[in-house]
């Protein structure tokens, strides 16, 4: 199992590498011959390939740290919106363009959340909704707060990502935050993915005393929507 991980991952890292290494390569051999447009589009794209390199680095990391354990997250209040804009920024050149982003979140909504820890939890999701989802359909990021479940309760958060992709077959739901698992379909298509993202995500999510879970009807074009909830911040009050 531990041979089979280590081709896997030395794969998926090699491919944003390459990607990194060719845009460079490209900008140094032929800059002068290269539009100002060019030369930003070129940089944008190793941008992108630096930023997949680090999820996965973070994902694996996180993975096989000793006993698994998570550092203590920094617990801060974070503006949704403008993580998600961050986040989109850097996934928009190359696989943005093929999926819309559909963002409905208000504009003051803040989360308990540590800042990094949401960001792998948005790159992860989002990138699952772009690889899965075929070109041209949107993806659907949704964040309201919810009814707090006692009187004088912490406010929750709810934040989804929606795609309009193949969905997850309930019979495989249950599985889905596991580690390495990869829905039967996937294991021997054309779609590369370590199976760690997903697991990544519910750890963080519940270190930062949220909840996971998955809404799919699992029939193909109504695709899968990923619902997590993080403490609000108390302040200023919703
Ligand atoms: P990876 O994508 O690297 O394999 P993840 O843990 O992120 O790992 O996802 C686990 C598996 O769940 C994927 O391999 C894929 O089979 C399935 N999956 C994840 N997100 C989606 C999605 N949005 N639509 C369809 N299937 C998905």
């Amino acid at each position: 199992m531990k041979d089979e991980f280590i081709i896997n991952v030395s794969h998926e890292l090699r491919t944003p590498l390459t990607q990194i290494y060719g845009y460079l390569e490209l900008l140094s051999e032929y800059q002068e011959h290269l539009d100002a447009d060019t030369q930003r589009a070129f940089l944008d794209n190793a941008k992108y390939g630096c930023d997949e390199l680090m999820l996965l680095v973070n994902n694996i990391l996180n993975t096989t740290r000793a006993s698994s354990k998570l550092q203590a997250p920094q617990l801060e209040d974070v503006t949704v919106i403008q993580l998600v804009k961050e986040v989109s920024r850097l996934l928009t050149p190359i696989e943005g363009a093929k999926h819309p982003l559909k963002i409905s979140i208000p504009e003051h909504l803040k989360v308990r959340a540590d800042t990094q820890y949401l960001r792998q939890i948005f790159r992860n999701l989002i990138s699952n909704a772009f690889k899965y989802s075929p070109s041209d359909t949107p993806v659907f990021i949704d964040a309201f707060p919810i009814m707090a479940k006692q009187p004088g309760m912490r406010q929750e958060i709810c934040i989804s990502v929606k795609d309009q992709g193949p969905g997850i077959p309930p019979a495989e739901q249950p599985f889905l935050f596991e580690k390495f698992m990869r829905l039967q379909r996937d294991l021997s298509g054309p779609i590369r993915g370590t199976g760690l993202g997903l697991y990544i995500c519910k750890q963080l999510v519940e270190t930062m005393h949220g909840r996971i879970w998955i809404e799919s009807t699992g029939i193909a074009g109504e695709g899968s929507r990923f619902c997590f909830t993080l403490p609000g911040s108390s302040f200023p009050p919703l």
